[in-house]
Order: structure tokens, then sequence, then C-alpha cells
């Protein structure tokens, strides 16, 4: 009997739990375990807290199903295009196979943007037909700022045709500036993956140059000083294309179903399934028994994530299917037990210089639901196809603002908005208002474990600030009257910077082969010790889609072919799941 342990049920753990129950090459009465420090609705579930999973939340107004909600994690996904090998292939095969076709709905980004940059507001369409030169002290901003950062990239990329995965990864790897390239800091046989993609941009653009397309681009992650390799096809001329899809009961629903796939497969195939909710992995070592690195572990319950550990248990196979930071808390935890005779293998120091090859990117979202859309009627009105979505786009506190309208079955309707989707430094401003102007903080942020319970409720001060901020975005009234914003039916938020996530997102840090890292990553043992002891590491974060599902499902999915013999359910022709190092790095598999 075989026992495969998957910490973690968000993205990567729930595809890895579906796939290994459906592979058809587990025994009858071998065990999977889904162990997950949060409680979500899974079917099931008892006393959940929230809906599926991980990084995904979608937030309906009173937690009610049939009201209309708000994404405050993920919510899209860029529907695969097999002509052109681009969008997202494992989600949109996911989809497809778990059945859920019939609610794909698009998910409508506008392509004239209401603006509110430097206390002028304007619209994309503006810029384009010359009418508005953005409010930026550069050459360039008499066209959009994506023109700008597609300029930038092509003087990284050169006359190389990157278009495809293969010549990406090929790129990060390897990838040198080109002969031509006109800097005063930088140099041509420098490499591009060791350029920090801010730094690049203000040589090359300067300060101006870099605050409009970083205030105008609603990201302020991707224009941070992380690997320019990465960024200059992220940011660039060959960015994956491709339609915006979403589910139409929300994203969550995904997650719901695929749980109720891995648990129904396994149970068609003899597979004794478990989903333990409410469980930290506190720790993680190997010992050697019989001759063999075997994987140790303890848990904590998530009511004392750091005490009480339980006593050393066992399994064949092991998932850390969780963020960096999340990793980090245990490898923590592992430091401080007794080693002696055993392996760390966390903390050895070349997993621990791979495990900071990411920049943790902390992001943070927050919902209000009114009563009517009163943006429809305001002096700029943001201007979306069918009503919904968006952006619009501020280099203040919101940031970013997506209208999600009436998309319930209750009456009345109640329009929902994701008032503030920002990132980065912006996400402080908002953590700052978590509690309300009487609070002391009881609770020191690091154990504040607020995405694992949900969303909360926005303090008044939080609330009465979103209105302020949304008025001076939709309005143009000296001084701006935050009255001009209706009262919402309710207002919560979820901040992703918080543990055990530490980040909605992660970007590739400089000075780093991604594709080494992305490969030997999965396999800390082998790193620590030069043998497979079976743990592996996955999701979004050490993926060739950061801040994307399709991240933790490709990673999952390389090491379920590469290290468990699975036959992949993509078509890898085109198509690496991962990246592979240049022929100079070192290769482990
Ligand atoms: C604001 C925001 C917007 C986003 N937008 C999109 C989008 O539009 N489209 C898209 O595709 N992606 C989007 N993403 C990214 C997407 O949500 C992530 O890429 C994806 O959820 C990552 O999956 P994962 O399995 O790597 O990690 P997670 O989803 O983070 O899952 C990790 C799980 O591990 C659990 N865990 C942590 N530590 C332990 C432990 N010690 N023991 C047990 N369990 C543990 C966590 O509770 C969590 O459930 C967004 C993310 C955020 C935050």
């Amino acid at each position: 009997m075989t026992a495969y342990k998957i910490f973690g049920a968000g993205a990567g753990g729930l595809y890895t739990a579906w796939r290994l129950a459906a592979s058809r090459k587990l025994n009858r009465g071998d065990t999977i375990e889904l162990i997950e420090w949060g409680n979500y609705a899974f079917d099931g579930a008892v006393n959940p807290t929230r809906p599926p999973a991980g990084r995904i939340c979608t937030h309906h107004y009173k937690g009610d199903p049939a009201q209309s909600y708000v994404e405050l994690g993920g919510m899209r996904y860029v529907q695969w295009n097999p002509d052109t090998a681009q969008g997202h292939q494992l989600v949109t095969k996911t989809i497809e196979m778990l059945g859920l076709n019939s609610l794909v709905v698009d998910f409508e980004t506008t392509g004239n943007p209401l603006f509110y940059l430097r206390d002028r507001r304007f619209y994309g369409d503006d810029v384009v037909n010359k009418s508005v030169k953005a409010p930026y002290n550069t050459g360039a901003n008499d066209k959009p700022s994506d023109n700008l950062a597609t300029h930038i990239s092509k003087l990284m990329t050169g006359t190389r045709d990157l278009r495809t995965r293969a010549a990406q990864c090929e790129f990060y790897s390897s990838g040198t500036l080109p002969k031509d390239v006109n800097s005063f800091v930088y140099s041509k046989d420098d490499v591009v993956g060791n350029v920090g993609y801010w730094n690049f941009f203000y040589d090359q653009a300067g300060n101006e140059g870099y605050e409009y397309y970083g205030d105008a681009g609603g990201y302020t992650s991707n224009v941070i000083a992380w690997n320019a390799a990465d960024a200059a096809i992220y940011n660039g001329e060959f960015a994956p294309g491709g339609a915006f899809k979403t589910l139409s009961r929300g994203y969550s629903a995904l997650f719901a179903r695929l749980y109720y796939a891995a648990s129904t497969e396994a149970f068609n195939n003899g597979i004794n399934f478990t989903l333990t909710q409410n469980t930290r992995l506190h720790s993680i070592w190997l010992e050697t028994i019989g001759g063999h690195l075997i994987p140790h572990y303890r848990t904590a319950p998530a009511s004392q994530p750091f005490s009480a550990p339980s006593a050393p248990l066992t399994a064949n196979y092991v998932f850390l299917c969780m963020p960096p930071r999340s990793v980090e808390l245990v490898a923590n935890a592992t430091r401080y037990l007794d080693m002696t005779g055993k392996v760390d293998f966390l903390n050895h120091a070349g997993v621990q210089n791979y495990l900071e090859s990411v920049i943790l990117q902390p992001s943070y979202k927050v919902a209000m639901f009114f009563d009517h859309p009163w943006w429809t009627s305001a002096k700029f009105p943001p201007k979306l196809a069918n009503h919904v979505y968006g952006p619009t786009v501020t280099d203040i506190a919101l940031r970013q603002v997506y209208y999600f309208g009436n998309n319930g079955t209750a009456t009345p309707p109640v329009y929902g908005l994701l008032a503030s989707y920002d990132d980065m430094e912006f996400t402080t401003f908002w953590q700052q208002m978590q509690l309300s102007g009487k609070e002391r903080r009881k609770v020191p942020l690091s154990q504040d474990y607020q995405p694992l319970l949900g969303p909360a409720k926005a303090p008044a001060e939080m609330e009465r600030m979103l209105r302020l901020e949304l008025a001076k975005v939709h309005f143009t009234k000296w001084p701006p009257d935050g009255n001009q914003v209706p009262p919402p039916l309710e207002t919560s938020f979820l901040n992703w910077g918080l543990n055990p996530f530490g980040a909605g997102y992660h970007g590739w840090s400089s000075h780093y082969d991604i594709g080494a890292v992305m490969q030997n990553i999965r396999t800390p043992t082998y790193m620590a010790t030069g043998l497979n002891a079976g743990v592996f590491i996955v999701g979004e974060a050490f993926s060739n889609d950061q801040g994307w599902v399709e991240g933790a499902f490709c990673t999952a999915e390389s090491v379920l072919v590469d290290f468990l013999g699975l036959k992949s359910i993509a078509d890898t022709s085109k198509y690496p799941l991962i990246c592979k190092p240049s022929a100079a790095a070192p290769v482990t598999s």
C-alpha cells in the first residue's frame, strides 16, 4: 500500500489529488490524503470558513451563493488556442474534463479604460486619438503606456523570435542584451536574466517613463526589479495572448469541482481518499530506514499552528503544494527540532537559495456591494463591454477597479464592485485600516491568518476611505466628497500578503537561471542529498506562469509526469510544462 500525502488544498494540491486519483497508476488500497491548514467549503466540509480554495475566493454578498459575487482572489484564465499554442492549456483542459464548459463565460476587459493618474481623469482612447497626453514628463506620454513597455522589452529581446515557450525558456536561461544595446549601465554580453526590470527600465526611459508604465499598467508587481528576461516577455510583444474567460458561478466553482472529481475518482478506483482540514504541516525531514531515505513529518492543529505538533508520521510520497512563505514557515519550524541523524532538507543552503529565487508580491482586494450601480451615472463612468469588469486604473491606493455588477439570482439585485485591487507597497495602505481608529493590535500581523479565515468586514474608516477614493476617480468635485458614492450594503477585504501565503503571487528574481530552479526545486531532497526521497514542491511560485493557476497546474503535471510516470493530459510538443535550464546549469531528474 502506497501513501500519498498532499499538503495544501489550493490549485496545485487539488490538481495533484485529482490527477493521481484518476491516473490508473495507483493500486486499490493506496491512500491519498489531502491536508489543508484552512477549512474550505468542499463537499461535506464541517463548518467551513470560506469558499475554495487557496488563493481563489469567490465572495458572495452575505456569503449567500444566490447573491452577487466579487472575486477576492484569482478570477480568470486565458483560453487555450491550439493553433497558436497560446493561453492556459491545462486550465482550459481541466475545465473541459470536469464538464464545466457550460459555465465558461467571457471575462470582459475594456479596450477603453478610465484612468485616474496624477489627479487627471481620462480614457485610453483619449490618448490613442491624441486628444490627451498622459500626465508624465516623458516623450512617450502621447501614446498608450503599453507601447513604451513593448519598446523597452524590444531593447532586451532584440531581433529574436521568441513566440514559442521553448524559445522563451532558452532566452530566460542564456539570452544576452543585443549587440546594439545603448546603455550607460549595461553592456551587450550581460545576461538579461541577471538584470532587474526596474533597473533596465530606469536606464532606458528615466523615472518619468518608468512611472508612466508602472502607474498606467495597474500592477506594480509587473514593474519591480524582477528578472528582466521574464519581464521582457511578460510585458512585451511576446506576452501570451488570448481571450480572458471565467466561470459564471465564480472561479471557486472550479476548485469545488476539482475536489469532488478527486474524491469520486478515488472512490471509483478503490483508493482511500481523505481530506483533513484545519491541519498544518508543521515540520518535515528525512530519516534512513532500511537503507532508504523516508520522509517524516509532524502536523499541528490550525488552532495552535506552532505548538503541540503531532507524533512523527511517514509517507511514501509527499507533495508540498504551497507557496514559498508557507514552505519557509515549515522550514523554520523544522530548523529548531533535534535533527541529529536526520536530514533537514528544506534548510539545505541550495534549497534555501532556490526558495528565495522568487520575489513575494503581496496583493489586496476589497469587495463592495451596492443596491444600485452608481458608477454607470458617474461623471466619469467606466466604458465597459456588456456593463461588467474593467479595469479602471489609478495611481492611488485603489489601483484597479473592476465592476462585477449584478451576477446573482436573488432579488432585489445587488451590484458588486471590486473597489480596490492592488499589490506591493499599496497593500500597506489598506492593511493599516483593517483595524478601526479605536482599536490596538492584539494579534501580531505575522499570526493573522485572515486569508484562511475568509473575507473580513471592513471597519467604517476603511469603507469611508474607499468611498472617498472612488469619488475622486469617478467624479471631479473639489475637495472630493465621499458622499458622491452611496453607502455600500457590505464591504469585505482579503489581504493576501498575510501568512501563510505571504503573497498574492510571485515574480522571478534576477540572477537565477529560471529553468534550473523550476526543474530542481521540484525535488528538494535530491538537491540536499543527491537522492530523490519522494518529496515534491509544487505551485504557481516556481512556474512559467507566475500569478496564474496555470502555473500551479503545470508544475504539478510536470512532477506527476516526470517522477510518477503519469501520461500527460497536455500536448507538450509546443508547450513545455516548465522550462529547462541552459546547457551550463545542473540538471537533476
Ligand atoms: C488577488 C489575486 C488575484 C489573482 N488573479 C488570478 C487570476 O485572475 N487568474 C489566475 O489564474 N490566477 C490568479 N491568481 C493566482 C492564483 O490564485 C494562484 O496562482 C494559485 O491559486 C496558486 O495555487 P497554488 O497551489 O500554488 O497555491 P495556493 O492556492 O496558495 O494553495 C496553497 C494551499 O496551501 C495551504 N497551506 C499553506 N501552508 C500549509 C501547511 N503548512 N499545511 C497545510 N496546508 C498549507 C494554503 O492554505 C493553501 O490552501 C491571483 C491571486 C491573487 C492573490
